[in-house]
């Protein structure tokens, strides 16, 4: 049976993988090339910063045989440079630059980098702030109760 992810091109899960549908996403787009069907699920952040994105920490693999690149699945070549995330996940420029071009998280983590819409940013400060909110009260409510 053909079954649904070979037609798709999508790359079923490997061992010890856990489900991630960001990096499925990230997968499939790399492997078919159509990296302007991202951004078509309104759910998804915005594009990183082009300042974000340019000051990416570049870092040369030398030890190749332990480190893969998360979305291809392809081993680093010694040597070769790629692109470390604030989160410390590392992958092929080719890999990761198209993706954060039409969003800002990490597609392993979801780690957010730095957008230039003042609109989100806004919306994650106001999140942030909500949260910070919710502890202060939990503190509040074990003080007074606890
Ligand atoms: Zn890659
Ligand atoms: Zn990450």
């Amino acid at each position: 049976m053909s079954d649904y992810f070979d037609e798709m091109g999508w790359t079923p899960l490997r061992d010890g993988e856990a489900p991630n549908s960001l990096l499925q996403m990230a997968r499939f787009l790399r492997n078919v090339g159509a990296w302007d069907m991202l951004g078509m699920d309104e759910k998804l952040p915005p594009p990183a910063s082009k300042a974000a994105v340019e000051a990416l920490e570049e870092i040369k693999i030398t030890d190749a045989d332990s480190k893969k690149c998360p979305v291809c699945w392809e081993a680093f070549k010694s040597s070769e440079i790629a692109k470390s995330l604030p989160c410390k996940h590392s992958f092929h420029r080719e890999c990761i630059i198209p993706w954060l071009n039409k969003t800002n998280s990490c597609p392993l983590c979801r780690h957010e980098l730095p957008t230039d819409d003042e609109d989100y940013e806004m919306y994650r400060k106001e999140k942030l702030r909500a949260v910070e909110r919710e502890k202060d009260l939990e503190i509040l409510h074990n003080s007074m109760f606890g």
